[in-house]
């Protein structure tokens, strides 16, 4: 599970012992939760969140159970193969690994690229055309595909739901 605990620790000046005296626990633990080996529990989570005036949530992203990452075609999905392919080349995401957001008309193109720049959301765009229509088809046919780096997927699927009200699947 990733969280922001050094970064938040580090923002108050503290060293690892300095906060782990503050929230009661060794500071063996406190770095194995920075680096993400262990998870705290929910009593801990809820100290360490109260410590710095945030909620568990801010402190700690729960990335949905979405936990597998497509080399090929760069989805994150909840299993051991792509849906979208059914590609083997599949690993744990991490950060700054450019995610599959969705795939959007000429129309909503432009629409997302203003509420992802809005929440200061980097992204990556690339033109696709649709199925077989790329003859017949003209530029507003095109389509776009969204990427943005794993550490904003969520926030980012926050938005598409706004816009959409659930993302747009297609196939490889
Ligand atoms: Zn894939």
């Amino acid at each position: 599970m990733k969280n922001r605990v050094e970064e938040l620790r580090r923002e108050r000046g503290l060293n690892q012992g300095e906060f782990a005296r503050a929230i009661h626990v060794s500071r063996q633990t406190v770095s194995a939760i920075e680096t993400g080996k262990y998870n705290p529990a929910l009593d801990l989570a809820f100290a360490i969140a109260k410590f710095f005036g945030k909620t568990v949530e801010d402190v700690f992203e729960y990335q949905g159970g979405k936990n597998m990452y497509c080399e090929k075609c760069s989805r994150v999905f909840d299993g051991e193969r792509c849906p979208a392919g059914g590609s083997r080349r599949v690993r744990q995401p991490a950060d700054g690994d450019l995610c599959f957001l969705a795939e959007q008309d000429y129309l909503s193109t432009s629409i997302l690229e203003d509420m992802l720049k809005q929440e200061g959301i980097p992204f990556l765009t690339k033109g696709v055309m649709g199925a077989g229509l790329a003859v017949k088809a003209g530029p507003t046919l095109e389509r776009t595909r969204f990427y943005v780096p794993f550490e904003h997927l969520q926030q980012a699927e926050d938005v598409l739901d706004g816009l959409t009200g659930g993302g747009e699947e297609t196939d490889e």
